[in-house]
């Protein structure tokens, strides 16, 4: 079993899939309402905005924007790329670095697996390391 502490309350709960205890479950899916309708009435605003006018914690809408539930319709002040800093809508991070780590993603798998079996992939590998040692 997977215990976790409510990351409202601090109160240890058994998690589910959610950072949250069932009793602030509901507080927080009426707030998570709230920012909803708010952003849907108020494309335009940005996170701070949305706090004042919900009276939602603006680390609360950052967490729901992180988690992609809810999206900005525009680039707004307050809410960023955590590599770059470039403004963005909603989830972590920008097109580009989530690219980007998708594909640092791919190497550190063929990383790990190359020691199990040396092919094709090991050979890439070998060439691109090859390059960036000549580079620098
Ligand atoms: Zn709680
Ligand atoms: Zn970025």
């Amino acid at each position: 079993m997977d215990f976790r502490n409510c990351k409202m309350c601090g109160r240890i709960y058994r998690h589910i899939n959610l950072p949250y205890c069932p009793s602030c479950l509901n507080d927080w899916e009426e707030m998570f309402v709230k920012v909803r309708d708010y952003i849907w009435d108020n494309p335009k605003a940005n996170v701070k905005e949305v706090s004042d006018e919900t009276g939602v914690e603006e680390k609360i809408i950052l967490e729901f924007l992180r988690e992609g539930r809810i999206e900005l319709t525009t680039e707004s002040i307050g809410f960023s790329c955590e590599r770059c800093n470039t403004p963005i809508k909603s989830g972590r991070y920008c097109d580009s670095c989530a690219k980007k780590m998708a594909t640092e993603l791919k190497k550190g798998l063929s990383t790990s697996t190359s020691d199990r079996s040396i092919g094709r992939d090991g050979k890439r590998m070998y060439t691109a390391d090859r390059t960036r040692k000549r580079r620098s």
